[in-house]
């Protein structure tokens, strides 16, 4: 398929969503593919104007959908998945378009974003509560959730199916109401997610998009008083300042941010589980994914095997656009391009030594998959998100300087170990500091379990699975006495 006849099939009218009207603005910023640097539309640069709408809109329609009924709502949820199934193609072929992830990918994003909706629709009906035991006789007392009200739901461009929808479903499920900030880079796929809501039978109002840059819109959603709860997905340092921002209104937040996450490979690793997964971990959406793993911590013993074998891998993988059949898609932008290459040049200068083989890519923001060796913990490209198709290995003497290495971190939200031993899996999966930690296996989530990181990673409640009631109701404490 090629790009033009891919974009003719996506056909997403480029306005914001308020109030289940469609609503264009003369002033306007573009949505870049990037492979092919071709302005594939122009969407609305909001600004205080739109969020004061979008929140009200939100605010107007929470009453009556906060009332309907849990059954009402998990049926909406059904018929969004569904409608997501029908329009499959067109998601996949949108997200590849705007962000550059290869077409495969896309399309398993949007199998993933589908069985997310079908849990939370089961979760409308599934929330819950507590009883207490009464110290006062013919008194009941119980906790119930309550819906938290209208919700921003502030989303980045790696996963542009997906991060919509894990807020939009679970705020929906609760009886909230929500205004949706996609990316600068990625929000066809969010005007698209929330026509097909409308599709669907989801009252006017009840979940709005308004396009524009962060610095903008974002921080006037963050900082508006009816808001109520702030869920973001992005950067750290963003996540800081929205944090600031909502710790200063006494509103919560659930931020889920970047890592910098590690595979052990101990002694006795099975190395051909061992390398698939680490490879496939550290380079799908072109290593652009939170859960990345971006170090390989090596036992000694095994290193120059363990190098060498991904190494290979690394050099056979194939390099293009998302829409060819390749395993490497472009970084979203030339910006991005020029950051993980510095990264690059710097870790190089700091002493570590290229590994891979092939350097030569299509023009374009590409880059060749490149696994660094000698890397020391104190590197830069050791501490820092690099977020690119950069692996760095640091070699260690046994797991006990390996699980150093590991915390060594400001992030802490995936981690995996690879050995053959469960007392040694055990060992580190329970002094490693992150929010989920995986045995065996790279650090691919699942949709019905919650995820979430410490650290520098994330704060507030897990999103996925039943963990998301934590962000999205209020508990409400009844004493009951006849
Ligand atoms: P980003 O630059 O932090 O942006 C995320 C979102 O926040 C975008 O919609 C952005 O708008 C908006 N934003 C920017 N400044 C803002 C402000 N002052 N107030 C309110 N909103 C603001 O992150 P990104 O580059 O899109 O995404 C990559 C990052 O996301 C990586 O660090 C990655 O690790 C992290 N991530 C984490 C998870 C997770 O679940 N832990 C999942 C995926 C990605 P603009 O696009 O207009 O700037
Ligand atoms: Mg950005």
């Amino acid at each position: 398929m090629t790009i033009e006849s891919a974009l003719l099939d996506i056909a997403i009218a480029p306005g914001n969503r308020i109030g289940g009207a469609r609503a264009t603005l003369d002033r306007t910023q573009p949505v870049v593919d990037p492979a092919t640097g071709n302005t594939i539309a122009d969407v609305p640069r909001s600004g205080q104007a739109e969020v004061n709408a979008a929140v009200a809109a939100a605010v107007a329609a929470q009453p009556a959908w906060a009332a309907t009924s849990p059954q009402q709502r998990a049926d909406i949820l059904d018929r969004w998945a569904k409608l997501l199934a029908d329009n499959a193609d067109r998601l996949a072929a949108a997200a590849t378009a705007e962000m550059g992830k290869i077409l495969k990918e896309s399309k398993g994003e949007v199998g993933r974003a589908i069985t997310e909706i079908r849990f939370m629709s089961g979760e409308a009906l599934r929330i819950d509560g507590q009883t207490l035991p009464s110290v006062r006789p013919d008194t009941l007392v119980y906790t119930t959730r309550v819906p938290v009200g209208t919700v921003a739901a502030i989303t980045p461009w790696n996963f542009p199916i997906v991060s919509p929808v894990r807020k939009i479903a679970p705020a929906l499920a609760a009886g909230d109401t929500v205004v949706v900030k996609p990316a600068e880079q990625s929000p066809l796929c969010a005007l698209l997610l929330v026509d097909l809501l409308q599709e669907a039978g989801l009252p006017d109002g009840v979940v709005n998009v308004v396009c524009g840059r962060g610095s903008e819109v974002g921080d006037a959603l963050v900082n508006h008083p009816d808001i109520k709860a702030v869920s973001f997905t992005g950067s750290t340092s963003v996540g800081r300042q929205i944090s600031s921002a909502a710790g200063l209104r006494l509103i919560p937040v659930q931020l889920e941010l970047g890592g910098k996450n590690a595979a052990y490979v101990d002694a006795d690793a099975d190395l051909d589980r061992a390398v698939p997964e680490i490879v496939a971990a550290s380079i799908q959406a072109t290593g652009q994914r939170c859960t990345a793993i971006s170090r390989v911590i090596a036992h000694e013993s095994i290193a120059d095997e363990l190098i060498t074998r991904i190494a290979e891998a690394y050099d056979l993988l194939t390099v293009g656009p998302g829409t060819d059949s390749v395993d490497v898609g472009p970084l979203v932008s030339e910006d991005a391009r020029k950051s993980v290459a510095a990264y690059l040049d710097g870790a190089i200068a700091e002493g570590a030594e290229v590994v891979t083989k092939r350097t030569e890519v299509p023009s374009g923001p590409y880059l060749a998959p490149t696994l660094l060796d000698r890397v020391t913990p104190d590197m830069t490209v050791a501490r820092e998100e690099v977020f690119g198709p950069v692996l760095a290995v640091i070699r260690v003497a046994d797991a006990g300087e390996a699980i150093r290495v590991a915390n060594d971190s400001e992030y802490g939200l995936a981690g995996s170990i690879f050995t053959r031993d469960i007392a040694t899996a055990l060992r580190y999966a329970n002094q490693l500091d992150t929010g989920m930690v995986h045995v065996n296996h790279g650090t691919s989530s699942q949709a019905h379990v919650p995820f979430g990181g410490a650290g520098a990673s994330g704060l507030g409640p897990y999103s996925i699975g039943h963990a998301a009631q934590d962000f999205f109701t209020k508990v409400k404490v009844m004493y009951v006495s006849s």
